[in-house]
């Protein structure tokens, strides 16, 4: 494949990570077209995206000038047929596989032929997903890391049929944005999920047979291995009902019984005790989502 100059990236889904995408696109030198279903998604992005570079401003990270130049690369288009005019398209919306091969099927009809379409999926076949286009070679997983702006890693996903170019250029953007970037083969969970979702299943399985408490599992990971947040505390940052999926797809993925979700955590996904974005996981959380 030729090298080509990428100047305008679609992002499609304005969520929690579609705007990061966004920003950070926006604030390394891209034109952005940030395209959702839901207008008030749309707005809200906004919204978020200026606060932040607001924040960037008052700390000293960003010049005042660049906030409103970096808002000004972002544009927000309502019809996705505007993603004519991307040169590379990341797909940010919800985790359920035929939402995404809806979407990338209509990407497939709207962007032009040698476009690269990538999936910030954290979970789903990049295989499948590609399967409901034309242009499979040129379908890849770009899996970034939450909160977006923070986090250096994305963690690049190559599908069956994913070419060496697709490859190469993915590289190559997520370093212009900033990024470091892993390749990883698409099996279930990738490198990342695959390692992490075991370690919080067997610290949810620790809890459920009394090895310790709450707090006791979490120091250990926090004090004794300097992880950043305990493995519970993590599972409510990332929603438990994310980490139920993500196991599911592990035991489906690996027909292996060593990724059983834990009774406990289905137990609470069940009472909609989900972490952070409910106010209640393994821990209990104020308005803001701080932890009481
Ligand atoms: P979110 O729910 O915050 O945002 C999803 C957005 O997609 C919503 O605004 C929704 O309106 C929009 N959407 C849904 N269907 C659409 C469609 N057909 N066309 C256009 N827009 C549509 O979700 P999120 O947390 O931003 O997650 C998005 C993706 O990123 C998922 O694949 C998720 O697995 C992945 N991811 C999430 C995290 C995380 O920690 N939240 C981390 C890494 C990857």
């Amino acid at each position: 494949m030729e090298r080509v100059t990428l100047r305008t990236i679609g992002v499609v889904g304005s969520g929690q990570m579609g705007r990061g995408i966004a920003q950070v696109a926006a604030q390394s030198g891209f034109d952005v077209l940030l395209h959702d279903q839901d207008a008030t998604a749309l707005d809200a992005a906004r919204t978020f995206i200026d606060s932040s570079l607001k924040r960037l401003v008052e700390k000293g990270r960003l010049p005042e000038g660049a906030r409103a130049e970096t808002l000004g690369r972002i544009r927000a288009v309502a019809d996705p047929g505007a993603f004519a005019a991307a040169d590379f398209v990341i797909e940010a919306v919800s985790e359920r596989l035929e939402v995404k091969t809806r979407v990338f099927a209509a990407l497939d009809a709207a962007c032009r032929t040698g476009v690269i379409l990538a999936s910030n999926t954290s979970s789903l076949s990049i295989t499948k997903i590609a399967s409901a286009t034309r242009r499979p070679e040129r379908v890849i997983g770009m899996h970034f890391m939450n909160p977006v702006p923070v986090m250096e890693l994305v963690e690049i996903v190559a599908g069956q049929a994913t070419s060496e170019g697709t490859l190469e250029t993915t590289r190559d953007l997520a370093k212009a944005l900033g990024r470091t970037p892993v390749t990883a083969q698409d099996y279930p969970g990738f490198i990342s999920n695959r390692v992490l979702m075991p370690m919080i299943n067997e610290a949810i399985y620790a809890l459920y047979e009394g090895v310790g408490g709450r707090d006791d599992i979490d120091a250990v990971l926090r004090l004794g291995m300097r992880h950043p947040m305990g493995p519970l505390a993590l599972a409510d940052f990332i929603g438990l009902d994310t980490c139920l999926a993500i196991l599911e797809i592990l035991q489906q993925g690996f027909g292996d019984p060593k990724y059983r979700p834990c009774p406990l955590l289905r137990r609470m996904v069940d009472a909609g005790h989900l972490g952070r974005k409910s106010g209640r996981g393994f821990y209990e959380y104020g308005p803001e989502g701080a932890p009481r």
